[in-house]
């Protein structure tokens, strides 16, 4: 018998589409929907990339990002693990992904959602311009 070797995510994971996260709870609070989320996988160390296997302790971490559907309030229960490799000066570290690099504060997914809102935004307001008013002369796309 032929079985698929996957995990299936759940449907708030597959909803919530935030990649090397998973949704591990949600509620409703007074209007407001809150969304918990975990990275899928065990970090490497940044000193030394070996994966961690042993979480030392974990906090809540707000983060901006997009709307789904409407705002959401997104924790991610993020860990502080251990290095274990002897080798390593680093005895630990808090894990870090592509989507919320170290120290970032919201999601890389929001922040290239700024970045192109405000090109486009710029390519209106340009075309919007009387040629007599953009600086240097220039006239604009025709
Ligand atoms: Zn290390």
């Amino acid at each position: 018998m032929i079985e698929p070797t996957g995990v299936a995510a759940d449907a708030a994971t597959i909803l919530f589409n935030l990649p090397d996260y998973h949704v591990t709870s949600t509620s409703v609070t007074a209007g407001r929907r809150q969304v918990i989320v975990e990275t899928d996988h065990p970090p490497g160390c940044p000193s030394c990339g070996v994966i961690a296997s042993r979480r030392k302790e974990r906090r809540f971490q707000r983060l901006r990002d997009i709307p789904v559907a409407g705002a959401v309030d997104v924790l991610w229960s993020k860990y502080r693990w251990y290095c274990e490799e002897v080798a390593c000066d680093r005895l630990s570290f808090f894990e870090s992904t592509s989507q919320v690099p170290r120290r970032a504060r919201s999601t890389t997914r929001l922040r290239d959602q700024l970045v192109e809102a405000v090109i486009r935004s710029g390519r209106a307001g340009r075309n919007q311009l009387p040629a007599s008013r953009c600086p240097g002369g220039w006239s604009g796309p025709r």
